[in-house]
């Protein structure tokens, strides 16, 4: 009995040093090969992504707050815009961020938070979301509405509104633009301003650009100097208490300008833009009138509409439509005097730019294809 128990615990000793032996080839063959197969393939992932360095992420003071600022709800492809990527607490560990977006491939955002759009991006509205790394489950999402890239070789025209905001009028307007991606000029009447503001708003918010027509449209070369400045000042502080920014630009009621207004104007950072193509909407009072005007216009006219007629509703509607389907770009005047490589400095006065001269990439490409 006494030999066979000696037996049996030499053979227990011997099944655990061989497990022992094995576990230790074992370990030893898996140093030497490097690392396990899911190891290898999360570390490939790693190295793809370039998120996540070999070394472990110190994630030991996680983030507790997590916020993004964007300067403007809109951009343009071609155009880039820094983010205020603000978090807390100030020591927080990992501060990476995952990006993504509603749209795959439509933004890509840098480690300093310089957001650029892509080509493939233009005529898009999409929400882009930022993710704490650090295990915190810290997210935030903004809207970003994308316009396509102005081509300064392409046609393109500048619709301008002139005696608005007026809700019942101004926003289908607005729709008809939003919907087809284009953009216009408002140049609201500063009392307007202050019976809509949310109107304005909006306005500022798709990106369109907001400028001044005085405050209560009074012809301002017959005004006293005083008065002349009120009519300015006001129509200035208006729109800074609606959307926050004083406007670079002002249309003078019935394009009444002189040197004195000039110099008043300019004394408040102002340029005058008048017109080139005027509709005469407001002789016509006719949606077809309005449009087949509309559509006459040449590359590099500022149009004058106002956006206070019910007729001129169903006009936008087409002519936002057709004058893209012929190729113009629709643009701010700020977009297409920036674009034609031409100023628009403070205490002077323009009309339109001028058609460019520059032979288009692609017309120049078709020509040779149809020539071979
Ligand atoms: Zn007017």
């Amino acid at each position: 009995m006494k030999k066979n128990k000696m037996r049996l615990i030499q053979y227990a000793v011997t099944i655990v040093v061989v497990i022992i032996l094995l576990c230790g080839i074992f370990s030893i063959i898996k140093r030497l090969t490097g690392t396990s197969s899911t190891d290898k393939l999360s570390s490939n992932v790693s190295k793809e992504q370039g998120e996540v360095s070999e070394k472990e992420v110190d994630n030991s003071v996680p983030m507790t707050k997590l916020s993004v600022g964007v300067p403007e709800g809109t951009i343009r492809v071609g155009e880039t815009m820094k983010l205020d990527i603000a978090y807390e607490p100030k020591n927080a560990t990992n501060t990476e961020l995952k990006w993504s977006c509603s749209e795959k491939g439509a933004v890509k955002v840098s480690e300093d938070g310089v957001l650029t759009p892509s080509k493939e991006a233009a005529k898009s509205t999409v929400t882009v979301t930022a993710k704490a790394t650090d295990g915190s489950d810290l997210s935030t999402s903004f809207e970003l509405r994308i316009y396509p890239e102005i081509d300064p070789s392409k046609p393109m025209v500048a619709i301008t509104f002139d005696d608005g905001p007026y809700e019942p009028t101004t926003t289908p307007i607005l729709d008809a633009l939003e919907e087809n991606y284009a953009k216009a000029t408002f140049f609201c009447l500063g009392q307007n301003v202050g019976y809509y503001p949310e109107v304005v708003q909006r306005e500022y918010e798709l990106g369109m650009e907001v400028a001044t027509h005085t405050t209560s449209h009074k012809q301002l070369t017959a005004l006293s100097s005083a008065e002349l400045e009120t009519e300015i000042t006001d129509s200035i502080n208006a729109l800074k208490d609606a959307i926050g920014v004083a406007p670079k630009l002002m249309r003078p009621p019935y394009g009444a300008v002189n040197k004195d207004v000039l110099t008043a104007v300019g004394n408040h950072d102002l340029c005058c833009v008048n017109w080139s193509l005027d509709t005469e909407d407001w002789k016509t009072k006719n949606a077809d009138a309005t449009y087949r005007m509309v559509m006459t216009a040449t590359d590099g006219d500022v149009v004058l509409l106002h956006d206070i007629h019910e007729y001129n509703v169903a006009a936008v509607e087409r002519f936002v439509k057709d004058l893209q389907a012929e190729g113009f770009q629709l643009v701010t005047v700020s977009e297409m005097y920036e674009a034609r490589g031409e100023t628009l400095d403070p205490g002077t006065i323009h009309y339109r730019t001028d058609p460019t001269t520059e032979v288009s990439e692609e017309t120049t490409a078709t020509t040779e294809e149809v020539g071979e």
